[in-house]
């Protein structure tokens, strides 16, 4: 069974805190220990997990990935869209996290995060449940 999560970004870059939407899933497939992975089906967004307590922690995130990958540069790919390509591969398509009590096993300040690169779009986000 695989959960999906739709995801309205507003934005060209935007990390969405998707944690909720992610144990919601879990609740409807009857989670209760394993593993469950959170996956985009997209080559210009991600997911990953961070902090979810301070906004200038996601702020900061989003900025220094447009430092390693800025709007301009000597880019080829005819879409134009190199920079959010970048970023995705940098924070990755997937995000694991154990599975306790039909919950997330996250951190005091760590949230499951869905990474906007080439909004506003609609997005999905997949999840996955194993039991183990
Ligand atoms: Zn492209």
């Amino acid at each position: 069974m695989t959960g999906k999560i739709t995801v309205r970004t507003a934005a060209r870059c935007q990390m969405i805190d998707i944690t909720r939407e992610v144990e919601a899933e879990l609740k409807k497939m009857g989670a209760d220990e394993g593993l469950c992975s959170v996956y985009v089906t997209h080559t210009t967004a991600g997911v990953t997990i961070n902090e979810n307590a301070d906004p200038d922690v996601v702020r900061d995130l989003l900025m220094g990935l447009e430092k390693i990958a800025p709007d301009r540069g000597d880019y080829r790919h005819a879409e134009g869209n190199s920079p959010a390509h970048i970023k995705s591969s940098l924070v990755g398509a997937s995000a694991t996290v154990l599975v306790s009590g039909g919950r997330l096993v996250l951190g005091t300040w760590q949230s499951v995060f869905f990474c906007e690169f080439d909004g506003p779009r609609n997005r999905t986000a997949l999840v996955k449940y194993i039991r183990g």
